[in-house]
């Protein structure tokens, strides 16, 4: 055994989902490290708040939507260093209109951070998992990617593009006993719906069965449980987390 420590990583764990997610992975016993890009206050409330509890955790300003950052930040932080147990893709962004006002940039940028991210990520993850022969990847996809969503063609083709990559992946990796599952979460209460007017909250309420908005600690769940001693004979699934909505 080495000396090494057994690392979860998660884009994105400076808030929402990616936050508690972080927190989960961390009360699961690992030491959780994770990325952010605008807001290095909140990632450092979430280290303490881990350390505070006993774990321990490490916080990287890295933009998802740079692919030579990413091989960097393996090469430099990852490789010799931790063995990466886990990897959780959940950094997304939205950038909505319809498609006939689409703006190239809005396209460009959702794909970039949403799915090419994703790709870069998964690409050197998979490189240590399958040295290790060990190793669990968790990429957040959305209800949206699953059933489309107008207003959203870019933030749904990049979901939709993240379920091919898990399940492709999955195929790939799972002779190195590493699995990739997705979580696809339904509507989850963060900084990213809290700007949705209250009759769009109201609409989407009926089109949920068990009548109320999700919560990041209920993802958390889901991501624990594929990433735990539970989820080892689960690979190349969608794991959805909606309140019944898409069923
Ligand atoms: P959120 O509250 O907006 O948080 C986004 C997180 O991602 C923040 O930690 C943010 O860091 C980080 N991030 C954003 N752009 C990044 C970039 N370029 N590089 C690195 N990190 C970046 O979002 P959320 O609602 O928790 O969503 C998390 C994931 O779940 C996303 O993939 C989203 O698409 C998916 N999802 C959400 C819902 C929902 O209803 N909320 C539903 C389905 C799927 P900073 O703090 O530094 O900005």
């Amino acid at each position: 055994m080495s000396d090494l420590p057994k690392v979860a990583l998660v884009t994105g764990g400076s808030r929402g989902i990616g936050r508690a997610v972080t927190e989960r992975l961390a009360a699961d016993g690992f030491e959780t490290w994770f990325t952010y890009v605008s807001r290095p206050e909140e990632a450092e409330k979430v280290v303490a708040g881990i350390e505070e509890k006993g774990g321990k955790a490490r916080a990287f300003k890295l933009d998802s939507g740079d692919r030579d950052a990413i091989a960097a930040f393996f090469k430099e932080e990852i490789k010799g260093k931790a063995e990466l147990e886990v990897l959780v893709n959940n950094a997304g962004i939205t950038r909505d209109g319809l498609l006939m006002r689409m703006k190239d940039e809005d396209w460009d940028r959702v794909l970039q951070i949403n799915l090419t991210g994703c790709f870069a990520f998964q690409r050197e993850a998979a490189k240590l998992m399958s040295k290790q022969r060990r190793g669990r990847i968790v990429n957040i996809t959305s209800v949206v990617g699953q059933m489309g969503n107008a207003g959203q063609a870019n933030y749904c083709a990049a979901k939709a593009g993240l379920i091919g990559l898990t399940k492709s992946t999955a195929r790939e990796l799972a002779a190195r006993g590493v699995t990739v599952n997705a979580v696809a979460p339904g509507f989850i209460q963060t900084d990213m719906t809290s700007e949705l007017p209250e009759q769009a909250v109201e609409a989407m309420l009926t089109q949920i069965p068990l009548k109320r908005l999700g919560e990041s600690d209920d993802i958390a769940a889901a991501v624990s449980y594929l990433a735990g001693p539970g989820g080892g004979y689960v690979t190349g699934q969608v794991l959805a987390v909606n309140g019944g909505m898409y069923m």
